[in-house]
């Protein structure tokens, strides 16, 4: 296997002196050397050829023995020190110290096609930061994380992607609902890619520390490899990266809320400083829209993290990595004003995703209320998101408005509450949104063609990954086989899979894993 590697991260950031695998607190470093833990009878249950070819690694190459056991952690490529990095973070608005890798370990960048590739094993054992924990992951969050993040790509959310799922051979002890009932589990590996994995957290520790010379190089580090547009000096260099960002923390929030993704777990050491989606835990898809919804049940109480709140998050969380840059800085003043931008940016570009859902170009003052109204109708009946966006483009200009409910009536998970009130709520959006199509110039098959680009048929619905996790506990991974394929195209028409542009069956609305999630995994 030919890869081009380039460590960047180990060769200009400040590294832990000891060596030792101990649970420790790591001060004054931005990460620690460890090596993975040996597995016990590895196995690939997945290769994405996507990013195969994304690394210039060949089909023959992944064949491999070699390969096998680079990405299950049991052989070190030559030439390659693993490390895990240090990092901290809020946790459900709790400043919680030092978290970092504790399971994650990273192998090694490379550079390929000018694009720079951090490559990184989730559940290879214990490193310096694991705390409390094993350092290992199970099966089913693996596959979680694995189909999902290469969904994410493709349906064009920024996102950390996936190379390779493999079974360590390996069993490991789960509370999977921290109730008292322990089960093992089959342990898993997920080998994952980015361009970096550092985190708000990561400078967060190092300023809360009052490591100010380790925090500017980390800055320095990050501005010159992944912020190389920003020419500023001083100062102004700061904040124009914070800037950059809010603005790409701002972009990957409107995607989710366009797809219907609710992250579950918001806390600053799962925030990208490239405003990539990442670690992907208790996450879920709409089914029913609804603002209130988090599948996260170590949130249910306050549901901190609930769909309707994301946005609202980012800012909080940007506020802790404005905070954590101060030192570099040492003026509230613009770091206020950048994060005084937030709402404003947001809801601009919320309403500008939301037309665009909507199939609407031309400009009309009328259209936040349009927006809005809807958000409102949707909440009164249980509608499934994905159907009804989808199903939103079969409207034309030229229907009655009791047309128009019938195209969507697929979309109310009981249609037969779709009476007195609620119905004439909807009578009166579906009236409004077609008077406002009539002045659009576009034709019903441009506009069709438009939304379709937006609002995506197939999604990673919450009991569509639960059915693969329980085949693969089986042995049985055509399933992952089949939503790997069928994600690839989201807004693809894709009629052979039809049965997967449904509403979740009855079956999965409680079931753990489909509708409730923990942060076990
Ligand atoms: P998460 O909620 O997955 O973002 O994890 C929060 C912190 O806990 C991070 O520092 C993780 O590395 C760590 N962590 C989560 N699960 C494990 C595990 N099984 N072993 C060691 N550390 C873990
Ligand atoms: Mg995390």
């Amino acid at each position: 296997m030919q890869l081009n590697l380039d460590n960047t991260f180990t060769n200009e950031l400040p590294s832990d002196k000891n060596l030792e695998n101990s649970r420790r607190q790591v001060v004054d470093a931005c990460f620690s050397y460890v090596t993975p833990k040996k597995t016990t009878n590895p196995s690939l249950v997945h290769v994405s050829d996507e990013m195969l070819t994304e690394l210039g690694i060949t089909k023959e190459d992944s064949k491999t023995d070699n390969f096998l056991q680079i990405f299950t952690g049991n052989k070190v490529l030559k030439n390659t020190h693993p490390y895990a990095m240090c990092y901290g973070g809020h946790q459900f608005g709790n400043w919680a110290g030092q978290l970092g890798d504790g399971r994650a370990i990273n192998l090694f960048e490379i550079l390929h096609k000018n694009k720079r590739w951090a490559l990184q094993l989730k559940g290879a054992g214990e490193t310096p930061y694991s705390r409390t924990a094993d350092g290992l992951a199970v099966l089913r969050s693996s596959i979680r994380e694995y189909l999902c993040s290469e969904a994410m790509y493709h349906l064009g959310v920024p996102t950390t992607r996936a190379l390779t799922l493999s079974l360590s051979g390996d069993e490991v002890l789960r509370d999977v609902l921290y109730n008292g009932n322990r089960a093992f589990e089959k342990g898993a590996i997920v080998s994952r890619a980015a361009p970096n994995f550092i985190r708000f957290g990561s400078f967060e520790i190092l300023s809360a520390r009052q490591n100010h010379t380790a925090l500017q190089q980390l800055t320095d580090y990050t501005i010159k490899h992944f912020y190389p547009e920003i020419t500023a000096t001083g100062k102004q260099k700061y904040l124009e990266f914070l800037a950059k960002v809010r603005n790409n923390t701002i972009e990957m929030i409107i995607h989710w809320q366009r797809v219907g993704f609710v992250h579950g777990v918001m806390n600053t050491d799962n925030m990208s400083i490239l405003g990539l989606t990442i670690d992907y835990g208790p996450y879920g898809w709409l089914e029913g829209f609804d603002f209130g919804w988090t599948p996260n049940t170590t949130d249910a109480q306050h549901k901190r993290y609930r769909f309707g709140n994301q946005s609202y998050i980012g800012l909080w969380n940007l506020f802790k990595l404005a905070n954590a840059l101060y030192p570099l800085i040492e003026e509230a003043e613009p770091l206020q004003q950048i994060l005084d931008g937030y709402n404003f940016l947001f809801k601009e570009q919320y309403e500008t995703m939301m037309k665009s859902k909507l199939g609407l170009i031309q400009n009309n003052d009328t259209d936040s209320e349009l927006i809005g109204k809807l958000e409102e109708t949707l909440h009164l009946i249980e509608t499934d998101m994905t159907i009804f966006f989808r199903n939103l483009s079969n409207i034309s200009k030229e229907d009655s408005f009791s047309k128009a409910i019938e195209k969507i009536t697929d979309a109310f998970y009981s249609p037969i509450e779709l009476k007195d009130d609620i119905k004439q709520h909807w009578e009166t959006w579906c009236a409004q949104y077609i008077e406002r199509l009539q002045q659009e110039t576009q034709t019903n098959e441009q506009r069709k063609q438009q939304m379709d680009t937006v609002n995506p048929k197939y999604v990673l619905r919450n009991y569509m990954a639960q059915l693969a996790i329980d085949d693969a506990n089986k042995g049985d991974y055509n399933l992952i086989e089949e939503f790997y394929q069928l994600l690839k195209q989201p807004y693809s028409e894709q009629p052979q899979h039809h049965k997967w542009f449904s509403k979740r069956p009855e079956w999965a609305r409680n079931k753990v894993g489909c509708s409730m999630l923990s942060c076990s995994s």
